[in-house]
């Protein structure tokens, strides 16, 4: 029968797709993409061939009522975007509620995701979490966002571009204090992959020492507000830590 397949994409490691994945890009009628050149590239590395087709962004909901029209005819459709999961801070959400509106099978394969890939090797609380996607641009925005979140006790998971890791993490000291700890994930499943914990204030000072600790693909994780844990100095945390140790 006829379904919208969701269908996630590696984030950097081509051998990251599933056989579930390949199989369903190869069987569908069309791969609707984000960026079909994009997308090119990974349907010439599997030699599929089935034919793409854009969802821009911006004219998303007049594209998904004529992909739901021809899933209504009996046509199957992949769903995916550049990299990672659709519809995780990437395009598809109206042709997913179009779909189920329109009582059109909606088919989701789990896959790369660099949020969830983040989180799993990042040392943080992981039994409950908040996705916050990007943060806004404008630095009146971000700070109003960040302080709305200030006191979240679920580990925070933010995408964030190399161009504002800084700002970011000078705006979070400012907000949540230089001993909350921040995980950077760096260029996730790739050559240059690297993940980084430090308590805020000293993620700042080592991002400074070096260009190279920004670039590429960020994910960016803050630890859950602890209402004993944040109010003191990362010194004070450790003091406490050794006297506590020593006490019978
Ligand atoms: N849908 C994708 C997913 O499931 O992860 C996310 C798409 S979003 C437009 C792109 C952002 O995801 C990047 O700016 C970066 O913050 C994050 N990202 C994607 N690939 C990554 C990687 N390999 N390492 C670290 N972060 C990555």
């Amino acid at each position: 029968a006829a379904a919208l397949y969701i269908v996630p994409t590696p984030i950097g490691n081509l051998n990251d797709i599933s056989q579930r994945a390949l199989e369903t890009l190869q069987r569908v009628d069309l791969i609707a993409c984000e960026d079909t050149r994009h997308t090119a590239k990974l349907l010439s590395h599997y030699q599929i061939s089935t034919p793409t087709w854009a969802l821009h962004d911006h004219n998303e909901q007049h594209k998904a009522e004529q992909l739901v029209g021809r899933l209504l005819n009996g046509q199957s459709i992949a769903l995916v975007s550049d990299a990672g999961t659709p519809l995780i801070s990437d395009p598809g959400y109206h042709l997913v509620n179009h779909c189920r509106e329109a009582g059109v099978q909606v088919i989701a394969l789990p896959g790369p995701c660099a949020a969830i890939t983040a989180l799993s090797a990042a040392g943080l609380p992981t039994d409950r979490f908040a996705f916050e996607g990007f943060l806004p641009a404008k630095d009146k925005a971000r700070l109003d966002k960040l302080e709305s979140l200030r006191d979240e006790g679920r580990t925070l998971v933010f995408y964030e571009s190399p161009r504002r890791l800084l700002d970011t993490v000078e705006a979070i000291i400012s907000v949540m204090g230089e001993a909350r700890r921040l995980v950077v994930a760096r260029e996730l499943t790739k050559t240059f992959e690297s993940i980084h914990s430090l308590p805020a204030g000293e993620m700042l000072a080592w991002l400074r020492q070096d260009d190279n600790r920004s670039r590429g693909e960020i994910v960016l994780m803050v630890a859950g507000h602890r209402p004993d844990g944040d109010a003191l100095p990362a010194e004070a945390l450790r003091t406490l830590a050794l006297l506590r140790a020593e006490l019978p």
